[in-house]
């Protein structure tokens, strides 16, 4: 066995009352707070008001898609102003991504308390958009030195949100188990979490709401895959939903939900035969692509390029568009076999 793992450290605290994370992370050191959140989190951020540990210096509540790089600048002149030592962020991946924008700028330490399964508190990715166009990129500063996951705040997602939000955090899963370049942590710990959101699906499928059970497995899985994320490199599903969400204007987890079903299946031929038993064995199917199509189906979401807005006759620009990006993938890639792929994907069958 030869491999090379990169970890990167930070404290999780999972399962919790946020209340007591933030009380058990800032052992006993007041910390003079620039607090992102929406006022969704009214009780946590009365909470921090009133904790002696806590002094909020601004509370930033604009939150915006795609973190734009006007929203960055209005709350850079605040943090500017403030002597702040901490950025706390409690939101989804916008909330975060705006946390991560100040850290790259500044270099003060972020604690995420992430309120969706997108995964982005586990990363050390940011993305800044200006004129329509999004640069991403990769600095350990931005990475949260303190992530919460207090399933309280995920509990009253709406249901359908819920579930293309844990399929985005299944999508950094599945291209954690064929990454071209892996290890056995991040892989095993992608198969971890591979199980933890099918049991969420299943737990949502038979009960119709989103359970405590359910909602601590989707958010287990978002950890590991947000972890996947952050380790190793991603292929072919991000760069496609990269294209079709930022190119196409389509919402973020639903192109992540409709594509990843027929992301694998494309993969699936090219994999090698050891990934494939692993695949099985974690869907518990003989062909895990058709099978989670169907649990996604099951789950009443949609699940065709064509219901969630994007167009048939944009097929072959979107494939050009993807094919020209620069990445490793197990299957080889050219337009042809992308406009094979998207066109199944458009209509939602295979
Ligand atoms: P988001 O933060 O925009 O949230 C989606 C919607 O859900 C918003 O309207 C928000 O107000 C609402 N919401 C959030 N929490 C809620 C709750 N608990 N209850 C009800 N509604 C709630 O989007 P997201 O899906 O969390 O994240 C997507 C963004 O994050 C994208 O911009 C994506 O590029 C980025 N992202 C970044 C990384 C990374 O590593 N940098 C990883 C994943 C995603």
């Amino acid at each position: 066995m030869n491999f090379t793992y990169q970890s990167f450290a930070n404290k999780v605290f999972f399962g919790q009352n946020a209340q007591v994370a933030f009380e058990q992370a800032a052992q006993g050191q007041a910390k003079r707070v620039f607090l992102i959140a929406s006022r969704r989190n009214q009780d946590l951020i009365g909470f921090l008001q009133a904790s002696p540990l806590f002094e909020i210096t601004h509370l930033f509540d604009e939150i915006a898609q795609h973190v734009p790089l006007e929203l960055v600048e209005k709350a850079a002149l605040q943090v500017q102003q403030e002597h702040t030592n901490l950025i706390l962020s409690i939101g989804g991946g916008s909330a975060i991504g705006l946390a991560k924008a100040l850290a790259l700028r500044f270099h003060i330490p972020i604690w995420a308390v992430p309120t969706t399964y997108a995964g982005s508190e586990m990363t050390n990715i940011y993305g800044i958009s200006e004129g329509g166009k999004k640069t991403v990129g990769r600095a350990d500063v931005v990475l949260p030195q303190v992530v919460i996951y207090d399933p309280h705040l995920t509990a009253a997602l709406p249901l359908p949100i819920a579930i293309k939000s844990a399929t985005n955090a299944m999508a950094h899963l599945v291209e954690g188990v064929y990454a071209v370049q892996n290890n056995p942590i991040s892989y095993q710990q992608s198969l971890m979490g591979i199980k933890a959101i099918l049991q969420g699906y299943e737990t949502v499928k038979s009960s119709q709401s989103l359970t405590k059970e359910a909602n601590e497995a989707f958010l287990l899985g978002t950890y590991l895959g947000g972890k996947s994320l952050c380790e190793l490199p991603m292929a072919l599903h991000h760069k496609a939903a990269h294209v079709l969400g930022g190119n196409f204007n389509l919402d973020h987890a639903s192109v992540h939900t409709v594509l990843l079903p027929f992301i694998l299946d494309f993969q699936w031929e090219s994999l090698p035969a050891q990934i494939q038993e692993d695949f099985r064995t974690a869907f518990g199917h003989a062909s895990p692509a058709a099978f989670l199509l169907h649990t996604l189906q099951a789950l009443q979401i949609p699940t065709s390029l064509q219901a969630i807005g994007f167009k048939e006759r944009d097929i072959d620009d979107a494939a050009a568009q993807i094919a020209a990006l620069k990445f490793e993938n197990p299957a080889p890639i050219n337009v042809e076999s992308l406009s094979a792929m998207l066109k199944k994907a458009c209509r939602g069958d295979f």
